[in-house]
């Protein structure tokens, strides 16, 4: 099957070769056709599947030229990167229509959004909160929507927007497409979707909540306290004999930990970002494209960052600590083996996460084989003491005496010098349990 069979015209047609793109993802496939043809969809897909042109392209074919100032088109979706992202995917595929793409969302200045909203624009592309701000403030009008696509549906109920999503969905007209977009589907998000969508094409692409298929995935058993250690070991050598790893994304629970952690690695002699809520915006996307121009090794995120983000040929995704959610594992795993690559995602298991690892296994239906730790020395400083009330996952681990940090970011010696003064360095595992979880 070829973008051509779909029934897309020249001009989308032409944007989809600019990318290179050669056929239709699966969920384009079926996609395409039935937003084509005007009714409500609901669609599961894997992340990385290409959703996004999946809604993209049909919705800018069916908007034809750029008319009035109200938008036509209104995309809703949880977090300010993954709107940016779908922006600029809009923007690309439709750069040889005359229609006008406009992005919302909160953090940075309210000022171009509303002069962008009074020029017009045929696509908006909004988180909920700054949407409604800025509707309240009667800049946006939504009286002319007539399609609405809400991705991530199922996080934008996570993350609490559905007050925010329903007095949206008050502000626009009865009579409008509506397109869900979901890699999982909680009881929750169908109820919102038996509400919103009337007689929906149902597009689904792999079976519900199974996770990126082409992720292989690993776990190690691991301390609390070792984790830091162990992830430096990881980064300098690999986890199953891949050779030392040029980049990653690691994922902690909270902010305070993504913090520490990057810190930690910096002092380790990996170049390391954090990234989460309670960074500017602009200290968000500095830390996103030094990742991806590959000025830095280590992105270290909050949950913010497990939805959406496309990050071209990431070969591995780290759960340095496991979601409680056990969707979020999809998503977080997801980030990596994108449009068709191979990666890995390996998670630290402490053991009291050993009961998040199992519902992570029953919700997959997959087991993830744990495999023996590796050696590992303890070599990592524990960075600055503790501090205000979010705490992150090394908890305690402060030791103010620990040894200089391996700045060279060398590979570390088996047996050598290191440790707590006092301490013989240690060196830790392989440990003589192999096994997988089920
Ligand atoms: P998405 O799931 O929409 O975030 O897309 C994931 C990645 O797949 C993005 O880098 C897209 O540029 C890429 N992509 C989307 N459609 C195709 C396609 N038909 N062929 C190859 N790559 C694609």
């Amino acid at each position: 099957m070829n973008f051509s069979d779909l029934g897309l015209e020249p001009e989308l047609l032409r944007a989809v070769a600019d990318k290179g793109y050669d056929i239709p993802t699966p969920i384009q496939a079926k996609a395409i056709p039935a937003v084509l043809s005007g009714r409500d969809v609901l669609a599961g897909a894997q992340t990385g599947t290409g959703k996004t042109a999946g809604f993209v392209l049909p919705l800018l074919q069916k908007l034809g030229k750029a008319a009035g100032r109200a938008p036509r088109v209104l995309v809703l979706s949880p977090t300010r990167e993954l709107t940016a992202q779908i922006a600029e995917s809009a923007r690309e595929y439709g750069r040889y229509k005359d229609l006008r793409t406009l992005v919302i969302f909160g953090g940075v200045s309210e000022r171009p959004q509303i002069d962008g909203l009074r020029n017009g624009c045929d696509l908006l592309v909004a988180t909920p909160g700054r949407l409604l701000d800025l509707v309240e403030q009667r800049y946006a009008d939504l009286s002319q929507v007539q399609h609405l696509v809400l991705d991530e549906a199922d996080r934008m109920l996570d993350m609490g927007f559905i007050p925010a999503i329903k007095r949206i969905l008050k502000l626009l007209p009865q009579q409008r497409q509506n397109l869900m977009f979901s890699a999982t589907y909680s009881d929750d998000i169908r109820a919102l979707a038996s509400r919103m969508l009337r007689d929906p094409v149902s597009v689904e692409v792999a079976a519900r909540n199974t996770t990126a298929e082409r992720v292989d995935q690993v776990a190690f058993r691991v301390t609390k306290e070792d984790k830091r250690h162990l992830l430096v070991h990881l980064f300098n050598t690999g986890a199953t004999g891949e050779g030392s790893w040029h980049q990653a994304l690691v994922f902690t629970r909270t902010k305070h930990g993504a913090n520490r952690l990057a810190q930690q690695l910096e002092g380790a002699g990996i170049r390391a970002a954090a990234i989460h809520g309670n960074k500017s915006q602009a200290a968000r996307v500095r830390a996103l494209e030094d990742f991806k121009a590959g000025r830095v090794a280590a992105l270290v995120a909050t949950e913010v960052a497990s939805r959406g983000l496309d990050i071209k040929e990431l070969p591995q995704v780290v759960n340095y600590e496991l979601p409680n959610v056990p969707e979020d594992y999809v998503h977080r795993i997801g980030r990596t083996a994108r449009a068709g690559a191979t990666g890995r995602a390996v998670s630290l298991v402490a053991p009291d996460e050993a009961g998040l690892l199992r519902d992570i296994e029953r919700t997959m239906r997959q087991s993830v084989p744990v495999l023996p730790t590796p050696a590992f020395e303890r070599r990592v400083s524990a960075g600055p003491p503790d501090r205000g009330p979010d705490r992150g996952s090394d908890r305690g681990v402060n030791r103010p005496n620990a040894s200089p940090p391996n700045r060279g970011g060398s590979a570390p010696r088996p047996g050598g010098p290191g440790g707590r003064p006092g301490s013989q360095s240690r060196r830790f595992g392989p440990s003589r349990r192999s096994r997988s979880a089920s």
